[in-house]
């Protein structure tokens, strides 16, 4: 069976013999010339016409009123906390399973996760798990959201849309309200994803993305904040540029800032990166249907596929396999066989710095711990 796997893939791909990575950057359309535009410029720090471009694109792309354009997805997690309210010492709900991105930047913010099981189907934070954690654990007390078990404030909550399928956000959302805890949607996976008419990371308060090499769409590194609330979107600009008070000549400050601005070099790359947006969408999206009708014969493995009434970028496509055994059976002989595969992220409560953390019943991340797999996505162009 895994012989014909390999070999399907690698049709797919029309790579019959050399290694086949997982994800693969494409740059066919004005990358080069935009970022050549950018160093006759002069302009290749973080202030420049691209930058300013970038975010009205971003802005564009995804539906928000405001995007603001930062040096990583990473940051973009921490300056959001900042923007929500979190202070050292509260904690931030967020899903066990997720790249480690998620949990470490609740970490920048001295704040400490607290795990919430995911849905089996969508492999994000499941809303019915989270309002029976909240129903048992917490209380609002003066407009706030108190753990009664540590005492804590519960400052906010990052769910995160796995491999680009849509978690259920706007159940997330509104058991957030009732529990007043602002969301941050963690949409570093999911640029071109939707819930309905709805993109991905313009449901919660905020939204962050990522475009590491790896994501969708890519400038190297760089990453973005969006959301509809301007008085958040102005913050997150001042905060992100050392929290310099606007000013010709002078340099003051109104804040600990961060030097977290993407340079105008890098928004070059990420404006032309942006405008093959729908094209990498549309190729990937094709991608998924043919692994869908491949994989739909074959028995122990399924491939996942989006939930009814969301749109899903398949950033990567997955598999599950039946127990853990297959799995490392079918990641052995892929990569054995120059095909890269990978299995999902370690649980976050399972790593060492995150073990003591609170946590819900973990149940479907158990599940989904040790028999998920991604396979070769890129946008075949
Ligand atoms: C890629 C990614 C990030 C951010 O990554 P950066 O490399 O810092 O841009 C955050 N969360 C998730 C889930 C990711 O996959």
């Amino acid at each position: 069976m895994y012989k014909e796997i390999v070999r399907f893939i690698r049709e797919a791909h029309k790579t019959p013999e050399a290694f086949l990575p997982l994800h693969e950057p494409r740059f066919v359309g004005n990358e080069r010339k935009y970022v050549m535009d950018a160093i006759d410029s002069t302009f290749v720090s973080s202030v420049g016409a691209y930058v300013d471009r970038f975010e009205e694109m971003m802005a564009k792309a995804v539906g928000a009123k405001y995007a603001v354009a930062l040096v990583n997805g990473t940051n973009a997690l921490h300056i959001c906390q900042i923007l929500a309210g979190v202070k050292p010492g509260d904690e931030v709900i967020t899903q066990p399973l997720t790249f480690i991105a998620t949990a470490n930047a609740i970490s920048y913010q001295g704040a400490i996760p607290h795990f919430v099981d995911v849905e089996e189907d969508s492999m994000g934070l499941s809303p019915s798990a989270l309002r029976k954690r909240l129903e048992l654990i917490a209380k609002v007390e003066d407009g706030k959201c108190i753990n009664k078990m540590t005492g804590r404030r519960i400052a906010a909550c990052i769910p995160m849309h796995t491999f680009g399928l849509v978690a259920r956000i706007e159940e997330i959302v509104e058991v957030c309200n009732e529990f007043h805890i602002p969301v941050i949607e963690d949409a570093a996976e999911s640029l071109g994803s939707y819930s309905g008419e709805k993109h991905t990371g313009t449901i919660g308060l905020l939204g962050t993305f990522s475009f590491n090499g790896n994501k969708t769409v890519t400038c190297g590194g760089g990453g973005a904040i969006v959301t509809n609330d301007e008085a958040l979107a102005k913050r997150a600009k001042h905060l992100t540029t050392q929290a310099k008070i606007p000013h010709r000549w002078e340099y003051a400050h109104d804040a600990i800032g961060f030097n977290y601005r993407m340079p105008n070099l890098n928004a070059a790359m990420a404006c032309a990166q942006l405008e093959m947006l729908d094209q990498f969408v549309e190729n990937k999206r094709t991608l998924a249907k043919e692994y869908q009708a491949f994989f739909k014969d074959l028995n122990k493995v399924t491939c996942i596929s989006e939930r009814p009434g969301t749109t899903s970028n398949y950033w990567l496509n997955a598999l599950r396999f039946t127990n853990k055994k297959e799995r490392d059976e079918f990641l052995l002989y892929t990569n054995d066989h120059g095909v890269m595969t990978r299995p999902i992220w370690k649980l976050m409560n399972d790593l060492e710095m995150f073990k003591d953390c609170p946590k819900g019943e973990l149940v479907n991340a158990r599940k989904l711990d040790n028999t998920i797999v991604n396979i070769p996505s890129s946008v075949r162009i």
